[in-house]
């Protein structure tokens, strides 16, 4: 299968700290990739130093074997437009932004009409993109995207800015449109969801090391079940778990995440935890999140799996 996206030793230093170092992934054509990890671990970097905007200090970056430094531009054409958005005029409106690329592409301008429904901007076709709001220029950066058809997209924290209905809608959209052009993906996300649902593989970033790349099912696969509490308080029901020694951790919707291992028993830690006045609500057992697993990954301090 060809390589569309190759990354061989890739560092990049900052005066005296290191933002990415040895860095060594590929994507192949058609696939997708997930960068997760901590604020500061290096995602925004690398995806900076792929598009051409940060020089690595060592390393490169391969788009379709062509290397990307030190002449990004010959790189980046050959991909035939990469989606970076939000990368739009925003003094004209956002039917205007769009004939303009089908213009530039070559392409019928009904094919700016027909891309605004699809990401629900219809209704805001003649308004000056400055007058949108954060979600809407990424909604829209996506529209030109289903219109420069570019064999690579390039998502950095895809969520950032908006609100929970607005995120589940954007996670739709880019469902759709990574189905509908069958484009290289990378994107980075804090929402460890979006990419198990968008993405293929992942690669775990952090403080600049590349600690995991792979299919999400193998990260930390061993951990495979945990215990999910609604308790209240949630502080003490914590505590008690972590005097137990149980690994746990509060997950999104503000609930515990546990995993027992073999020799707990699970009625004796909700005892003890009723008999320091928490509240349970409820029990349930399930397969390991990969939230969970990537959690306990990172704190283990495992080592790059290549
Ligand atoms: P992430 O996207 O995972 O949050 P970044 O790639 O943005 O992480 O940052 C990685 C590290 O590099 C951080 O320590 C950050 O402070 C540093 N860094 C990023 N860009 C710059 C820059 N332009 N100048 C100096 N340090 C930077």
């Amino acid at each position: 299968m060809a390589i569309a996206v190759d990354v061989m030793d890739l560092s990049k230093r900052y005066g005296y700290r290191w933002a990415l170092k040895d860095v060594t992934l590929s994507v192949p054509s058609g696939g997708s990739l997930g960068l997760v990890g901590p604020n500061g671990a290096g995602k925004s970097t690398l995806l900076r130093t792929l598009l051409g905007l940060a020089r690595p200090s060592k390393g490169n970056a391969w788009l379709n074997q062509i290397p990307v430094w030190p002449r990004p531009e010959r790189a980046l054409a050959e991909v035939g437009g990469f989606v970076d958005f939000p990368r739009v005029y925003p003094h004209m409106t956002a039917l205007e932004n769009l004939s303009l690329w089908a213009d530039l592409t070559g392409q019928p301008r009904r094919r700016a009409f027909e891309a605004l429904p699809l990401v629900h901007l219809k209704e805001h076709a003649n308004r000056r993109v400055v007058e949108y709001s954060h979600g809407m220029r990424q909604r829209l950066g996506l529209a030109v995207a289903l219109l420069k058809r570019p064999s690579l997209i390039v998502l950095d924290e895809p969520r950032d800015g908006l609100d929970p209905a607005r995120q589940e809608e954007m996670r739709g959209v880019i469902e759709m449109i990574r189905n509908e052009l069958g484009s290289t993906f990378i994107m980075s996300s804090h929402v460890i969801q979006d990419v198990e649902r968008l993405c293929e593989q992942i690669a775990v970033f952090d403080a600049g090391q590349l600690r995991f790349f792979g299919r999400p099912a193998l990260l930390g696969a061993s951990q495979d079940e945990e215990i999910i509490w609604e308790a209240r308080p949630l502080t003490r029901a914590l505590g008690c778990l972590q005097d137990l020694g149980i690994w746990a951790h509060v997950t999104r919707d503000g609930r515990l995440a546990g995993c027992l291992n073999a020799n707990r028993d699970l009625a004796s830690v909700n005892a003890l935890m009723v008999k320091r006045g928490v509240l349970i609500h409820t029990v349930e057992r399930r397969q390991s999140s990969l939230e969970t697993r990537l959690l306990r990954y990172l704190e283990d301090g495992h080592v790059q799996v290549r």
